[in-house]
């Protein structure tokens, strides 16, 4: 009896905190109600009872880097020669997989300290970066400003003496192409080639050997 009043008002405290958050399918800003569905029924979308769960989490640990752990690279804009390369960890890829709010802004932090992102306008052309960031777009400040803060508990990201948060270069950090060893970039281009998927054909392009 008692379990389960606590479960009923845990799941009230949950709902109640999902209509203060922005919602992941809709995009209703907090304190507003989610869109209603084609039988116009309205709802809160499952997404964003799942985020208020996440909101209601403690902090999270602290996350020990290895610095010679693994990295994932891609590359800013896959069509210029000099794109700077963001390079992750990839721990930090597997520990943010549940909480893309997170991922967004740990990136949109690397990008924007490397000058290879602004506000101003999307300047990303690798789809992936864009992705990943563009859920940022929707979130209210004190929605980034916690994810900044669950970042910080990580250890993923560096708050700064004058009180601004920088992405720790052991998480995610951003290398200059020119900056990337010869070898390294030949082993890449390797890697790429041998990639068993279809590669995608440059506008204007068509494949000469259609299935
Ligand atoms: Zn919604």
């Amino acid at each position: 009896m008692t379990r389960e009043l606590q479960q009923s008002g845990t799941a009230e405290q949950v709902r109640a905190k999902a209509l203060q958050r922005t919602c992941p399918t809709c995009h209703a800003a907090p304190d507003q109600k989610c869109a209603a569905d084609r039988a116009g029924r309205l709802r809160l979308h499952r997404d964003r009872i799942r985020d208020a769960e996440q909101a209601l989490e403690p902090l999270p640990p602290r996350y020990l880097l290895s610095r010679d752990g693994d990295r994932t690279f891609m590359e800013v804009d896959p069509e210029a020669a000099d794109t700077p390369v963001v390079s992750v960890h990839r721990d930090v890829l597997r520990e943010l997989t549940c909480y893309p709010y997170e991922m967004g802004v740990l990136m949109r932090l690397a990008l924007l300290e490397a000058g290879a992102f602004d506000d101003d306008g999307p300047r990303l052309k690798n789809l992936v970066l864009a992705f990943c960031t563009g859920a940022v777009n929707f979130l209210a400040h004190e929605e980034v400003v916690e994810a900044a803060e669950r970042l910080v508990a990580r250890g993923f990201v560096r708050l700064l003496e004058d009180g601004t948060v920088a992405a720790d270069q052991a998480a995610v950090d951003i290398i200059r192409r020119p900056a990337l060893s010869a070898s390294f970039r030949m082993e890449w281009n390797a890697a790429k080639a041998a990639w068993p998927g279809k590669a995608m054909a440059a506008p204007g392009e068509r494949d000469p050997n259609p299935a």
